[in-house]
Protein backbone atom coordinates (compact mmCIF):
# COMPACT_ATOMS: atom_id res chain seq x y z
CA UNK A 1 0.00 0.00 0.00
CA UNK A 2 2.09 3.58 -0.80
CA UNK A 3 -0.35 5.57 1.00
CA UNK A 4 -0.49 3.33 4.49
CA UNK A 5 1.71 6.29 6.29
CA UNK A 6 0.30 10.11 5.39
CA UNK A 7 2.09 12.48 4.03
CA UNK A 8 1.98 16.19 4.23
CA UNK A 9 3.69 18.29 1.40
CA UNK A 10 3.67 21.81 0.24
CA UNK A 11 1.73 23.02 -1.99
CA UNK A 12 4.50 24.75 -4.06
CA UNK A 13 5.89 21.35 -4.72
CA UNK A 14 6.31 20.06 -8.58
CA UNK A 15 3.88 23.07 -9.28
CA UNK A 16 3.64 24.30 -13.08
CA UNK A 17 4.21 27.80 -14.32
CA UNK A 18 1.02 27.67 -14.97
CA UNK A 19 -0.95 26.70 -11.99
CA UNK A 20 1.99 29.50 -9.81
CA UNK A 21 0.57 32.06 -12.43
CA UNK A 22 -2.79 31.37 -11.27
CA UNK A 23 -2.58 31.17 -7.47
CA UNK A 24 -0.38 34.35 -7.68
CA UNK A 25 -2.79 36.31 -9.93
CA UNK A 26 -5.53 35.08 -7.22
CA UNK A 27 -2.99 36.70 -4.37
CA UNK A 28 -2.89 39.59 -6.01
CA UNK A 29 -6.49 39.99 -6.24
CA UNK A 30 -6.84 39.63 -3.23
CA UNK A 31 -4.06 41.82 -1.79
CA UNK A 32 -5.91 44.68 -3.56
CA UNK A 33 -9.02 43.72 -1.70
CA UNK A 34 -7.06 43.64 1.42
CA UNK A 35 -5.81 47.55 0.86
CA UNK A 36 -9.38 48.84 0.50
CA UNK A 37 -10.64 47.14 3.22
CA UNK A 38 -9.10 47.17 6.83
CA UNK A 39 -11.92 47.48 8.44
CA UNK A 40 -15.34 45.57 8.96
CA UNK A 41 -17.98 48.12 7.47
CA UNK A 42 -15.41 48.35 4.85
CA UNK A 43 -15.01 44.81 4.12
CA UNK A 44 -18.74 44.68 4.53
CA UNK A 45 -19.16 47.79 1.54
CA UNK A 46 -16.60 46.24 -0.84
CA UNK A 47 -18.05 42.64 -0.42
CA UNK A 48 -21.54 43.90 -1.14
CA UNK A 49 -20.78 46.03 -3.94
CA UNK A 50 -18.75 42.69 -5.94
CA UNK A 51 -21.67 40.96 -4.78
CA UNK A 52 -24.02 43.00 -6.71
CA UNK A 53 -21.80 43.44 -9.98
CA UNK A 54 -22.52 39.29 -9.66
CA UNK A 55 -25.87 38.91 -10.02
CA UNK A 56 -26.79 39.10 -5.78
CA UNK A 57 -30.31 41.27 -4.96
CA UNK A 58 -31.39 42.85 -1.54
CA UNK A 59 -33.35 40.05 -0.32
CA UNK A 60 -35.81 42.79 -0.11
CA UNK A 61 -36.46 43.48 -3.58
CA UNK A 62 -37.79 39.17 -4.23
CA UNK A 63 -41.37 38.70 -2.98
CA UNK A 64 -40.54 35.13 -4.02
CA UNK A 65 -37.15 33.21 -3.95
CA UNK A 66 -36.80 30.06 -6.33
CA UNK A 67 -34.03 28.32 -7.31
CA UNK A 68 -30.89 29.93 -8.43
CA UNK A 69 -31.68 33.40 -6.77
CA UNK A 70 -29.42 35.31 -5.37
CA UNK A 71 -29.19 37.21 -2.15
CA UNK A 72 -27.98 39.72 0.15
CA UNK A 73 -28.48 40.80 3.36
CA UNK A 74 -26.44 43.57 5.42
CA UNK A 75 -26.82 44.11 9.11
CA UNK A 76 -25.93 47.53 10.19
CA UNK A 77 -23.14 47.65 7.35
CA UNK A 78 -21.04 45.59 9.57
CA UNK A 79 -22.25 42.24 8.57
CA UNK A 80 -23.07 40.57 5.62
CA UNK A 81 -25.46 37.51 4.58
CA UNK A 82 -24.96 36.40 0.95
CA UNK A 83 -27.53 33.33 -0.11
CA UNK A 84 -27.81 31.23 -3.51
CA UNK A 85 -31.02 29.56 -3.25
CA UNK A 86 -30.48 25.52 -4.24
CA UNK A 87 -32.92 22.96 -6.37
CA UNK A 88 -33.43 21.02 -3.04
CA UNK A 89 -35.90 21.48 -0.78
CA UNK A 90 -34.36 23.83 1.97
CA UNK A 91 -35.58 21.33 4.53
CA UNK A 92 -33.04 18.81 3.62
CA UNK A 93 -29.99 21.27 4.72
CA UNK A 94 -27.78 24.69 4.00
CA UNK A 95 -24.02 24.31 3.11
CA UNK A 96 -22.61 27.61 5.06
CA UNK A 97 -19.59 29.56 5.15
CA UNK A 98 -19.23 31.79 8.06
CA UNK A 99 -15.80 34.26 7.68
CA UNK A 100 -15.40 37.19 10.12
CA UNK A 101 -14.87 40.76 8.72
CA UNK A 102 -13.48 42.14 12.31
CA UNK A 103 -9.96 42.14 13.41
CA UNK A 104 -7.89 43.11 16.39
CA UNK A 105 -7.61 46.90 16.77
CA UNK A 106 -7.23 50.11 18.65
CA UNK A 107 -10.93 52.02 18.73
CA UNK A 108 -10.88 55.90 19.66
CA UNK A 109 -12.24 56.17 23.37
CA UNK A 110 -16.05 58.38 23.28
CA UNK A 111 -14.00 61.32 24.75
CA UNK A 112 -10.67 60.84 22.65
CA UNK A 113 -8.80 63.86 22.20
CA UNK A 114 -6.50 65.34 24.52
CA UNK A 115 -3.22 67.27 25.59
CA UNK A 116 -0.32 66.94 27.20
CA UNK A 117 3.22 69.03 27.04
CA UNK A 118 1.65 70.81 24.35
CA UNK A 119 1.11 67.44 22.54
CA UNK A 120 -2.08 66.45 21.46
CA UNK A 121 -3.47 62.68 21.25
CA UNK A 122 -6.16 60.26 21.06
CA UNK A 123 -6.85 58.15 23.70
CA UNK A 124 -7.55 54.59 22.68
CA UNK A 125 -8.93 51.15 24.10
CA UNK A 126 -7.60 48.57 22.16
CA UNK A 127 -10.06 45.54 20.09
CA UNK A 128 -9.48 41.99 20.52
CA UNK A 129 -6.36 40.04 21.77
CA UNK A 130 -3.14 42.41 20.60
CA UNK A 131 0.66 42.04 21.38
CA UNK A 132 0.68 45.69 22.83
CA UNK A 133 4.19 46.60 21.95
CA UNK A 134 3.49 45.53 17.93
CA UNK A 135 1.67 48.57 17.92
CA UNK A 136 3.88 51.38 18.88
CA UNK A 137 6.34 53.38 16.32
CA UNK A 138 4.53 51.93 13.69
CA UNK A 139 2.27 54.19 10.53
CA UNK A 140 -0.97 54.26 11.80
CA UNK A 141 -4.32 55.10 10.10
CA UNK A 142 -7.83 56.32 11.05
CA UNK A 143 -10.73 54.65 9.70
CA UNK A 144 -14.38 54.78 10.31
CA UNK A 145 -17.78 57.01 10.77
CA UNK A 146 -18.71 59.90 13.17
CA UNK A 147 -22.33 60.03 13.23
CA UNK A 148 -24.26 63.12 14.24
CA UNK A 149 -27.63 63.48 16.25
CA UNK A 150 -28.87 64.79 13.01
CA UNK A 151 -27.90 61.74 11.67
CA UNK A 152 -25.68 62.40 9.10
CA UNK A 153 -22.74 59.95 9.13
CA UNK A 154 -19.12 61.01 7.85
CA UNK A 155 -17.13 58.53 6.48
CA UNK A 156 -13.44 59.03 7.63
CA UNK A 157 -10.38 57.55 6.64
CA UNK A 158 -6.47 59.12 7.15
CA UNK A 159 -3.31 57.91 6.61
CA UNK A 160 -3.63 55.99 3.59
CA UNK A 161 -2.70 57.76 0.43
CA UNK A 162 0.74 59.00 0.34
CA UNK A 163 -0.30 63.10 0.23
CA UNK A 164 -2.15 62.69 3.84
CA UNK A 165 -0.34 62.39 7.18
CA UNK A 166 0.24 59.61 8.96
CA UNK A 167 -0.21 58.66 13.01
CA UNK A 168 2.13 56.80 15.81
CA UNK A 169 2.37 55.59 19.03
CA UNK A 170 5.81 56.55 20.70
CA UNK A 171 7.66 54.49 22.87
CA UNK A 172 10.65 54.88 25.14
CA UNK A 173 14.36 55.37 23.82
CA UNK A 174 16.45 52.20 25.14
CA UNK A 175 18.61 55.07 26.74
CA UNK A 176 15.99 55.65 29.20
CA UNK A 177 14.38 52.35 29.05
CA UNK A 178 16.43 49.95 31.50
CA UNK A 179 13.24 49.86 33.83
CA UNK A 180 10.43 49.04 31.21
CA UNK A 181 13.54 46.22 29.32
CA UNK A 182 12.99 44.18 33.02
CA UNK A 183 9.01 44.50 33.03
CA UNK A 184 7.01 41.22 31.39
CA UNK A 185 6.23 41.62 27.80
CA UNK A 186 2.50 41.87 28.90
CA UNK A 187 3.05 45.06 31.17
CA UNK A 188 5.90 47.00 29.56
CA UNK A 189 3.54 48.80 26.91
CA UNK A 190 0.38 49.55 29.09
CA UNK A 191 -2.82 49.42 27.36
CA UNK A 192 -3.43 53.15 28.88
CA UNK A 193 -0.32 54.36 27.29
CA UNK A 194 -1.72 53.34 23.44
CA UNK A 195 -2.31 56.62 22.71
CA UNK A 196 -1.98 58.00 19.01
CA UNK A 197 0.10 61.43 18.49
CA UNK A 198 -1.69 63.64 16.48
CA UNK A 199 -0.54 67.32 16.33
CA UNK A 200 1.94 69.83 17.92
CA UNK A 201 0.90 73.02 17.21
CA UNK A 202 -0.76 75.39 19.23
CA UNK A 203 -3.92 77.47 18.54
CA UNK A 204 -2.69 81.02 17.07
CA UNK A 205 -5.71 83.25 18.67
CA UNK A 206 -5.51 85.12 21.49
CA UNK A 207 -7.89 83.57 24.33
CA UNK A 208 -6.11 83.87 27.79
CA UNK A 209 -8.48 80.94 29.46
CA UNK A 210 -7.48 78.28 26.78
CA UNK A 211 -4.95 76.45 28.10
CA UNK A 212 -4.87 73.12 25.93
CA UNK A 213 -3.98 75.45 22.50
CA UNK A 214 -2.61 72.16 20.10
CA UNK A 215 -5.84 70.54 21.28
CA UNK A 216 -8.10 73.54 20.30
CA UNK A 217 -6.25 73.48 17.14
CA UNK A 218 -6.87 69.86 16.50
CA UNK A 219 -10.58 70.48 17.15
CA UNK A 220 -10.63 73.51 14.55
CA UNK A 221 -8.89 71.09 11.82
CA UNK A 222 -11.42 68.41 12.32
CA UNK A 223 -14.92 71.21 12.18
CA UNK A 224 -12.90 72.68 8.90
CA UNK A 225 -12.51 68.98 7.71
CA UNK A 226 -15.65 67.35 8.59
CA UNK A 227 -17.89 70.03 10.63
CA UNK A 228 -17.85 67.91 14.17
CA UNK A 229 -17.41 69.42 17.32
CA UNK A 230 -15.42 67.07 20.35
CA UNK A 231 -18.91 65.77 21.48
CA UNK A 232 -18.98 64.55 18.23
CA UNK A 233 -16.56 61.72 18.74
CA UNK A 234 -19.03 60.15 21.27
CA UNK A 235 -21.25 58.75 17.92
CA UNK A 236 -18.47 58.32 16.38
CA UNK A 237 -16.50 54.26 15.44
CA UNK A 238 -13.38 55.26 14.81
CA UNK A 239 -10.50 52.49 14.27
CA UNK A 240 -7.09 52.97 14.29
CA UNK A 241 -5.00 50.28 12.11
CA UNK A 242 -2.30 50.16 10.61
CA UNK A 243 -0.65 52.39 7.31
CA UNK A 244 0.89 50.18 5.81
CA UNK A 245 -0.27 48.16 2.41
CA UNK A 246 -0.44 44.59 2.28
CA UNK A 247 2.27 43.00 -0.05
CA UNK A 248 3.89 40.10 -1.86
CA UNK A 249 6.45 38.91 0.52
CA UNK A 250 9.70 36.77 0.07
CA UNK A 251 12.41 36.54 -2.79
CA UNK A 252 10.43 33.86 -3.78
CA UNK A 253 7.04 35.18 -3.81
CA UNK A 254 5.13 32.99 -2.08
CA UNK A 255 3.50 34.70 0.69
CA UNK A 256 1.28 37.67 1.44
CA UNK A 257 2.10 40.14 4.68
CA UNK A 258 -0.71 42.44 5.50
CA UNK A 259 -2.74 43.62 8.63
CA UNK A 260 -5.83 42.04 9.27
CA UNK A 261 -5.70 38.79 7.21
CA UNK A 262 -7.12 37.34 10.07
CA UNK A 263 -10.05 36.62 8.91
CA UNK A 264 -10.14 38.72 6.19
CA UNK A 265 -8.00 35.91 3.73
CA UNK A 266 -10.99 33.68 4.67
CA UNK A 267 -13.70 36.43 3.88
CA UNK A 268 -12.26 36.70 0.07
CA UNK A 269 -11.95 33.60 -0.20
CA UNK A 270 -14.98 32.32 0.09
CA UNK A 271 -16.69 35.59 -0.95
CA UNK A 272 -14.77 34.66 -4.59
CA UNK A 273 -16.43 31.09 -4.04
CA UNK A 274 -19.91 32.28 -3.51
CA UNK A 275 -19.64 34.37 -6.76
CA UNK A 276 -19.04 31.35 -8.73
CA UNK A 277 -21.57 29.12 -7.05
CA UNK A 278 -24.20 28.67 -10.04
CA UNK A 279 -27.67 26.20 -9.56
CA UNK A 280 -26.20 24.16 -6.47
CA UNK A 281 -28.37 21.61 -5.03
CA UNK A 282 -28.08 22.81 -1.90
CA UNK A 283 -29.09 26.17 -0.79
CA UNK A 284 -25.75 27.93 -0.21
CA UNK A 285 -24.87 30.85 2.42
CA UNK A 286 -21.59 32.67 2.70
CA UNK A 287 -21.77 35.26 6.05
CA UNK A 288 -19.45 37.38 7.50
CA UNK A 289 -20.02 38.86 11.12
CA UNK A 290 -18.82 41.04 13.21
CA UNK A 291 -16.89 41.47 16.60
CA UNK A 292 -15.56 37.65 16.49
CA UNK A 293 -12.38 38.83 18.10
CA UNK A 294 -14.59 40.05 21.65
CA UNK A 295 -16.31 36.85 21.82
CA UNK A 296 -19.32 37.44 18.98
CA UNK A 297 -21.21 39.38 20.77
CA UNK A 298 -23.77 42.20 20.21
CA UNK A 299 -26.40 42.44 17.11
CA UNK A 300 -23.59 41.96 14.82
CA UNK A 301 -22.06 39.35 15.97
CA UNK A 302 -22.52 35.59 15.04
CA UNK A 303 -24.71 35.19 18.52
CA UNK A 304 -26.98 37.39 17.35
CA UNK A 305 -30.48 36.47 16.11
CA UNK A 306 -30.32 38.39 13.10
CA UNK A 307 -28.85 35.32 11.22
CA UNK A 308 -32.03 33.18 12.10
CA UNK A 309 -34.24 36.19 11.13
CA UNK A 310 -32.32 35.82 7.75
CA UNK A 311 -32.71 32.23 7.05
CA UNK A 312 -36.40 32.64 8.38
CA UNK A 313 -36.77 35.06 5.33
CA UNK A 314 -35.56 32.87 3.25
CA UNK A 315 -37.95 30.28 4.27
CA UNK A 316 -40.57 32.94 4.12
CA UNK A 317 -39.78 33.71 0.35
CA UNK A 318 -39.56 30.45 -0.59
CA UNK A 319 -43.04 29.87 0.48
CA UNK A 320 -42.38 26.78 2.87
CA UNK A 321 -42.15 28.41 6.36
CA UNK A 322 -44.08 26.77 9.07
CA UNK A 323 -43.59 26.52 12.66
CA UNK A 324 -40.16 24.92 13.90
CA UNK A 325 -39.09 24.56 10.01
CA UNK A 326 -36.08 27.14 10.86
CA UNK A 327 -34.80 24.48 13.70
CA UNK A 328 -35.00 21.74 11.46
CA UNK A 329 -32.98 23.47 8.42
CA UNK A 330 -30.42 23.76 11.21
CA UNK A 331 -30.12 20.63 11.95
CA UNK A 332 -29.90 19.59 8.49
CA UNK A 333 -27.42 21.71 7.55
CA UNK A 334 -23.61 22.03 7.56
CA UNK A 335 -20.72 24.94 8.05
CA UNK A 336 -17.60 25.35 7.49
CA UNK A 337 -16.30 28.12 10.05
CA UNK A 338 -13.95 29.64 7.94
CA UNK A 339 -11.75 31.27 10.10
CA UNK A 340 -7.60 31.29 9.73
CA UNK A 341 -5.78 28.52 12.18
CA UNK A 342 -1.98 29.42 13.32
CA UNK A 343 0.60 28.38 11.49
CA UNK A 344 3.55 26.88 13.83
CA UNK A 345 6.10 28.98 13.59
CA UNK A 346 10.02 27.46 13.00
CA UNK A 347 11.07 30.20 15.86
CA UNK A 348 9.12 29.00 18.36
CA UNK A 349 8.24 25.75 17.85
CA UNK A 350 8.07 24.59 21.38
CA UNK A 351 4.70 26.09 21.99
CA UNK A 352 3.30 23.61 19.17
CA UNK A 353 3.05 19.58 18.65
CA UNK A 354 4.73 18.51 15.52
CA UNK A 355 2.42 15.96 14.31
CA UNK A 356 -0.54 18.06 15.40
CA UNK A 357 0.18 21.33 13.81
CA UNK A 358 -0.35 23.61 10.65
CA UNK A 359 2.74 24.15 8.50
CA UNK A 360 2.69 27.52 6.22
CA UNK A 361 2.13 26.53 2.33
CA UNK A 362 0.68 23.19 3.43
CA UNK A 363 -2.66 23.46 2.33
CA UNK A 364 -6.26 24.67 4.04
CA UNK A 365 -6.24 23.74 8.28
CA UNK A 366 -8.78 21.77 9.38
CA UNK A 367 -9.25 22.15 13.49
CA UNK A 368 -11.69 19.33 14.23
CA UNK A 369 -12.02 21.79 17.64
CA UNK A 370 -10.32 24.65 19.01
CA UNK A 371 -10.94 25.47 23.33
CA UNK A 372 -7.94 25.50 25.76
CA UNK A 373 -7.01 23.74 28.55
CA UNK A 374 -8.61 20.24 27.94
CA UNK A 375 -11.23 20.78 25.25
CA UNK A 376 -12.43 23.74 27.33
CA UNK A 377 -15.58 25.13 25.66
CA UNK A 378 -14.23 23.71 22.28
CA UNK A 379 -16.46 22.96 19.28
CA UNK A 380 -15.54 19.60 18.67
CA UNK A 381 -16.91 18.09 15.05
CA UNK A 382 -18.19 15.04 15.31
CA UNK A 383 -15.84 12.05 13.83
CA UNK A 384 -18.91 11.42 10.94
CA UNK A 385 -19.26 15.08 9.81
CA UNK A 386 -14.77 15.13 9.73
CA UNK A 387 -15.14 12.06 6.94
CA UNK A 388 -17.91 14.02 4.15
CA UNK A 389 -15.13 17.08 4.58
CA UNK A 390 -12.54 14.68 3.56
CA UNK A 391 -14.01 12.87 1.12
CA UNK A 392 -15.46 16.79 -0.65
CA UNK A 393 -12.15 17.54 -0.45
CA UNK A 394 -10.65 14.14 -1.57
CA UNK A 395 -12.72 14.80 -4.94
CA UNK A 396 -11.94 17.84 -5.82
CA UNK A 397 -7.96 17.61 -4.75
CA UNK A 398 -8.07 20.22 -2.67
CA UNK A 399 -5.06 20.15 -0.29
CA UNK A 400 -6.14 19.60 3.12
CA UNK A 401 -3.96 19.34 6.83
CA UNK A 402 -5.30 18.64 9.90
CA UNK A 403 -4.39 20.78 12.68
CA UNK A 404 -4.67 22.01 16.51
CA UNK A 405 -4.00 25.22 17.79
CA UNK A 406 -0.83 24.82 19.78
CA UNK A 407 0.57 22.26 22.80
CA UNK A 408 -2.31 20.96 25.11
CA UNK A 409 -1.81 23.77 28.00
CA UNK A 410 -0.15 26.02 25.88
CA UNK A 411 -3.30 28.84 25.27
CA UNK A 412 -5.90 28.29 22.98
CA UNK A 413 -8.59 29.98 21.06
CA UNK A 414 -11.99 29.65 19.70
CA UNK A 415 -14.12 30.70 16.67
CA UNK A 416 -17.85 31.36 15.78
CA UNK A 417 -17.79 27.45 15.26
CA UNK A 418 -20.01 26.58 18.50
CA UNK A 419 -22.09 29.28 17.96
CA UNK A 420 -23.78 27.14 14.69
CA UNK A 421 -23.17 24.26 16.45
CA UNK A 422 -25.30 24.86 19.23
CA UNK A 423 -28.14 25.52 16.69
CA UNK A 424 -28.13 21.79 15.24
CA UNK A 425 -25.39 22.37 12.30
CA UNK A 426 -22.37 20.45 11.82
CA UNK A 427 -19.87 22.48 12.34
CA UNK A 428 -16.11 22.21 11.44
CA UNK A 429 -12.90 24.68 11.64
CA UNK A 430 -11.68 25.18 8.17
CA UNK A 431 -9.27 27.73 7.57
CA UNK A 432 -6.37 29.75 5.61
CA UNK A 433 -2.55 28.67 8.12
CA UNK A 434 -1.24 31.87 9.32
CA UNK A 435 2.37 33.36 11.15
CA UNK A 436 2.02 35.99 13.29
CA UNK A 437 -1.40 36.18 13.67
CA UNK A 438 -3.16 38.85 15.60
CA UNK A 439 -0.03 41.59 14.95
CA UNK A 440 0.13 44.22 12.31
CA UNK A 441 1.80 42.23 9.84
CA UNK A 442 0.42 38.79 9.37
CA UNK A 443 1.70 36.42 6.81
CA UNK A 444 0.20 33.55 4.86
CA UNK A 445 0.84 31.85 1.72
CA UNK A 446 -0.18 32.12 -1.95
CA UNK A 447 -1.46 28.60 -2.02
CA UNK A 448 -3.19 28.35 1.00
CA UNK A 449 -5.16 30.88 -0.01
CA UNK A 450 -6.00 29.50 -3.52
CA UNK A 451 -6.40 26.16 -1.71
CA UNK A 452 -8.95 27.56 0.47
CA UNK A 453 -10.84 29.03 -2.69
CA UNK A 454 -11.13 25.94 -4.10
CA UNK A 455 -12.05 24.19 -0.91
CA UNK A 456 -14.68 26.77 0.00
CA UNK A 457 -16.04 26.05 -3.61
CA UNK A 458 -15.87 22.46 -2.99
CA UNK A 459 -17.80 22.63 0.02
CA UNK A 460 -20.58 24.84 -1.61
CA UNK A 461 -21.18 22.39 -4.20
CA UNK A 462 -21.35 19.24 -2.36
MN1 LIG B 1 -8.50 36.37 15.68
MN1 LIG C 1 -10.19 34.73 13.45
Amino acid sequence: MSNLLKESKSGWENITDESKTVICKFSDEYIEFLNKSKTEREIVANATEIAKQNGFKEINEYSELHPGDKVYYVNRGKNLYMAVIGNKDIEEGINIIGAHADSPRLDLKPSPLYEQKELAYFNTHYYGGIKKYQWTTIPLAIHGVIVKPSGEKIQVSIGENENEPVFVITDLLPHLGREQAQKKLSEAIEGENLDLLIGSIPDSEEDKKCKEKVKKNIMKILNQKYGITEEDFASSELEVVPAFKARTLGLDESMVAGYGQDDKVCVYASLRAILEVQNPERTAICLFSDKEEIGSMGNTGMQSNVFDTFVSELLNKLMVNRPNLLDKVFCNSRMLSADVDAAVDPLYASVSDPTNDGVLGHGISINKYTGSGGKYNASDANAEYVALIRRIFNENNIKYQFSELGKVDAGGGGTIAYILANKGVDVIDCGVPVLSMHSPYEVTSKTDIYNGYNAYKAFFNN
